[in-house]
């Protein structure tokens, strides 16, 4: 357990180093804000849907071990053009959320970041099962050679050819894709956020490359996101609780 958590320590350091200096020639145009504060505000955020996340998942996993739900935020320092953002399981069972540097850099506001972690939770939340394998041992060389190369011990580079493995191995299908978008949706206004805005990301990672390209088409997606946004507008106006359905 403690090796993870130096481990996650360690790559957002590195993420932070690595981040911060000149203006990185990859991403689009339309970055509003730095590198820097890209990182601060993924953490800041992390840590308001992280409590709401695990409560939520809590309440609809009232069985499972605490460790289900002990959400750890991450940040994943492969060397990549393409963003992604994902969740997996560390080898202590706890579930893992990551953003990639590229994912970092081209989100526009909190509630794109709010939202995006609030979906990537919801799959863990709503046991969504894992298909297909093939790219799972691509995903732990990735990672672990990364590491190996930056001079991390044995034990890191293990657990994060594991991390790896379990990466590469996540493809939902669209039905979850689709579920993990209105869970999401409640997690990001639960923790003040506007999931509406939040949504707009889908325009650009709705259909893109990567484990991204498994998603529905983002229109869709969209008319997902704002039926429940209703939902929920219609229920604080009523004053009735929020219940994640
Ligand atoms: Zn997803």
């Amino acid at each position: 357990m403690r090796f993870l958590v130096l481990l996650c320590l360690a790559l957002s350091a590195c993420t932070v180093v690595e981040t911060a200096p000149r203006s990185a020639p990859t991403q689009p145009q339309s970055i509003n804000r730095s590198a820097q504060q890209a990182v601060d505000a993924y953490l800041k955020v992390g840590a308001r849907i992280e409590s709401v996340a695990e409560r939520v998942c809590r309440q609809k996993n009232p069985s499972r071990p605490r460790t289900y739900c002990d959400f750890q935020l991450k940040v994943d320092p492969t060397k990549t053009n393409t963003p992604n953002a994902y969740q997996t399981i560390g080898s202590d069972g706890r579930p893992i959320i990551a953003f990639n540097i590229p994912m970092l850099a081209t989100v526009q506001n909190d509630d794109e970041i709010a939202f995006i972690l609030g979906h990537e939770a919801a799959h863990q939340i709503n046991n969504h099962i894992v298909r297909a394998t093939t790219n799972a041992n691509i995903g732990a060389l990735l990672l672990g050679g990364l590491l190996a190369a930056s001079g991390a011990d044995q034990t890191s580079i293990q657990e994060a050819q594991n991390i790896g493995g379990t990466l590469g191995a996540r493809a939902y299908s669209q039905s979850h894709e689709l579920e993990a978008d209105v869970t999401g949706t409640y997690i990001a206004a639960l923790a003040g956020y506007d999931p509406a805005i939040g949504a707009r990301s889908f325009a650009r990672f709705g259909g893109g490359g990567g484990l991204l390209s498994t998603h529905p088409p983002s229109q869709q997606r969209i008319a997902v996101v704002q039926r429940t946004v209703q939902k929920i507008a219609q229920d604080r106006a009523a004053g009735r609780n929020i219940a994640v359905p």
